[in-house]
């Protein structure tokens, strides 16, 4: 029974009937709009698989928005009886222009199946799997673009399945190997059924026909299909081949996706015309790129839409097992009843018109039943809406209404949806989106919010952070830098010197200030001895006295320690002294700073000259002793022998001995005694012995 108002709608006539209801062309009463109502058979709302399947389509239908794909527009229920409204494609389906006898020319075959694959692309990439593409989903617009519509076995990717797997509704005609097997399948499926679209539209009949959906089926799983180039003229070689592969019974010999697809139909379009698929409208086929004389061959509908491809066997319209109507827009699954007429039967070749007029036989009816029960244990098959399903096939895929009033609900939280009674609701599409958008715009003013928020804290942050950083560095921190570069022996004091005068600056009154001063006067001392020793060019400009006698003192510390460290404290003593005694030159105060930096250098130096000299008189005293001796020794030598040659020998190495310790340790403070000795004994030459030849002449020598 047809309703006279669902929802907004009055209905004003039916477009189609279907397994699990009808489509109405309805009008908005509201807007006055015309619109495609899809309601399910009211003997069938309290079904929960079939009613779940039906809310599942509006489910799919909501997530996809694309051209070649009818656009949902408002769903709702009412007494229980849920519907849903989508754009109304004022038009034909393919399936009912192939009925009529419409044959198409590769050119137009091409950009319908262009047209298809951009709607399959969109579907895929949500996800969707159509899984019932065929000419009776295929809406054609008076304009002659194409809608895919009938996303009621659509089936998510690896989701819920509301056909379990290995279950299928539909017409076998345009089902892929796998599909009518039961495996597992993918969006490969409908890249098959595209090509079976493509093969009807250009030979006007899908390539398996059989008495029964069972050996259709079979033939889907078996038979190798023919060549397109066998039955029609005129179809490009690369078409051929396309058509070949898709209709593969491999999956993965067909092209891997619907992009893919559609770059190979566009080449063959661009190779074949010698032109680029002209972009068109998305899905407008309308026009085609053959030439003026192809122009008769678009999916234009209307008068002109007479079939102007005549295929080489000139067949009976696809799907013409199906009982048409002339009213029916001819979905082959309400009807789905493929008789055992196979292409040729003599009753429908004299049909030339198309629209094959068959009795439905309910012993097709019944067979189709059976064979799908065969591949499908609990699915139920579409049957006509007026024959009541029984309970046991359906699909029992528990999803209640309440995830229906969930759906519309959840989505448009605030009044988007009108009570009319418990079973009654309404949501429009555009509602749904504007609380949609809504819900985006608060999400985005909450992330702009939070990210302001953030942005806040981290502004704080670094500056709190920089604020930090150029916070000066307290006195224990500083002194403890100092220190551990003063406590280093390996490290240079110089190291420490920012420190030291940041902490001198900074913390004048800390307790620690003199040890720090003590730094940095070892520092500046340090730097005065650099100087000092470093640059004896400058000896000639008016230097100080001080720095020349430390100079003069330093040169010394090669030659000796001792001696270097005696004339240091002569330095010291002397400068001292004088400052001591305030000379006129520099004031006071600088006065005292500077013999201050002086005074520790040479302490310093004394210092480290301490151990070294000490360790020099040591050294020095043995072998001064040894020396003596062996002039001793070289003496007694000269007085016994009697050889005169030995005896100039034994006096000469003597007085080199001797002169070698006047020579060498006369500035040696230490060894004054000994040089003293060393010049004595030199003098006495008259203490000698004499030459065994020359008498010696009579002198003592001392001790
Ligand atoms: P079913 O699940 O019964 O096959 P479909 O969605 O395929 O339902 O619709 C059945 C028929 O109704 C289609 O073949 C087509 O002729 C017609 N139809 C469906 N949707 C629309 C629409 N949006 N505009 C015009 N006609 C439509
Ligand atoms: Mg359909």
């Amino acid at each position: 029974m047809q309703p006279t108002q669902l929802g907004p709608y009055r209905i004003i006539r039916q477009l189609g009937r279907g397994g699990m209801g009808a489509v109405y062309e309805s009008e908005d009463i509201e807007s006055g709009d015309r619109v495609a109502v899809k309601v399910l058979a009211s003997h069938l709302s309290d079904d929960p698989g079939i009613r779940s399947r039906f809310l599942a389509e509006i489910e799919t239908l909501k997530s996809l928005r694309s051209p070649g794909i009818v656009r949902l527009l408002s769903f709702g229920e009412q007494d229980g009886q849920p519907f849903f409204a989508m754009e109304l494609v004022k038009g034909r389906s393919l399936d009912q222009l192939l009925r009529e006898g419409t044959r198409f020319d590769w050119r137009t075959t091409v950009d319908t199946a262009l047209a298809v694959t951009r709607a399959l692309k969109s579907a895929h990439d949500h996800g969707v799997i159509h899984r019932d593409l065929k000419p009776g989903n295929l809406l054609v617009t008076e304009d002659g673009s194409v809608k895919l519509a009938d996303f009621g076995i659509a089936k998510l990717f690896g989701g819920d399945s509301h056909t379990a797997q290995g279950n299928f509704v539909g017409t076998a005609d345009y089902m892929a190997p796998e599909q009518a097997s039961g495996k597992p399948i993918d969006h490969r499926v409908d890249l098959y059924a595209l090509g079976m679209v493509m093969f009807a539209m250009l030979s006007g009949r899908p390539p398996f026909r059989g008495t029964h959906l069972s050996q259709v089926i079979e033939k889907q799983r078996k038979e190798k299909p023919p060549r397109i180039s066998s039955l029609v003229d005129d179809v490009p070689d690369e078409l051929d081949e396309l058509i070949d592969r898709l209709l593969a019974k491999k999956p993965s010999a067909r092209p891997p996706n619907a992009l893919a697809l559609s770059r190979l139909l566009t080449a063959i379009r661009t190779l074949r015309t010698g032109e680029e698929a002209t972009p068109r409208p998305e899905n407008d086929v309308s026009r085609t790129d053959g030439g003026p004389a192809r122009s008769q061959s678009s999916l234009t509908v209307g008068p002109s839409s007479r079939p102007t491809h005549v295929a080489k066997h000139d067949r009976p319209p696809s799907e013409a097992t199906e009982v048409v109507s002339p009213s029916d827009l001819g979905d082959t699954r309400p009807k789905g009843h493929p008789s055992a007429v196979e292409h040729g039967d003599p009753a429908t070749a004299a049909n030339g018109s198309g629209g094959v007029q068959r009795p439905a036989s309910s012993d097709n009816d019944i067979d189709l039943l059976a064979a799908t029960r065969e591949v499908s244990d609990s699915l139920p098959l579409p049957t006509a809406a007026d024959v009541a399903l029984p309970a046991g096939n359906l699909d029992v895929t528990q999803r209640p209404l309440r995830e229906f009033t969930q759906a519309h609900t959840g989505a448009s939280s605030s009044s988007t949806h009108v009570e009319r009674s418990s079973s009654t609701r309404f949501t429009t599409v555009a509602e749904l989106e504007q609380a949609e958008a809504k819900h985006a715009d608060r999400l985005a003013r909450q992330q702009r919010i939070a990210s302001s928020v953030i942005g806040v804290l981290i502004a704080v942050l670094l500056v709190g952070g920089g604020w930090w950083l150029l916070q000066p560095p307290s006195a224990d921190l500083l002194y403890a830098r100092i220190m551990t570069v003063a406590e280093n022996e390996d490290a240079d004091l110089r190291d420490a010197e920012p420190l030291i005068t940041e902490f001198l600056a900074r913390y004048p009154n800390d307790s620690r200030v003199e040890d720090v001063r003590g730094f940095a006067s070892s520092i500046e001392v340090a730097q005065l001895g650099r100087q000092a020793r470093r640059d004896a060019r400058r000896r000639g400009q008016g230097i100080d006295a001080i720095e020349r006698d430390y100079r003069t003192a330093m040169a010394m510390e090669d030659v000796s320690p001792s001696a270097c460290l005696e004339a240091l404290k002569s330095v010291a003593v002397l400068h001292h002294l004088e400052l001591e005694e305030g000379n006129d030159t520099p004031s006071r105060a600088d006065v005292s700073v500077v013999a201050d930096r002086w005074q520790t250098l040479i302490e310093q130096d004394i210092e480290r000259l301490e151990p070294l000299a000490i360790q020099e008189r040591s050294i020095d005293s043995q072998r001064l002793a040894s020396v003596f001796d062996e002039a001793d020794t070289l003496l007694s030598d000269a007085r016994d022998t009697t050889d005169p040659r030995r005896w100039q020998a034994a006096l000469d190495r003597r007085h080199a001995l001797l002169q070698g310790i006047v020579t060498l340790y006369s500035q040696r403070p230490h060894a004054a005694d000994s040089v003293e000795r060393a010049t004595r004994l030199l003098a006495e030459t008259g203490s000698l012995p004499p030459s065994p030849e020359i008498p010696p002449p009579a002198t003592t020598e001392t001790p």
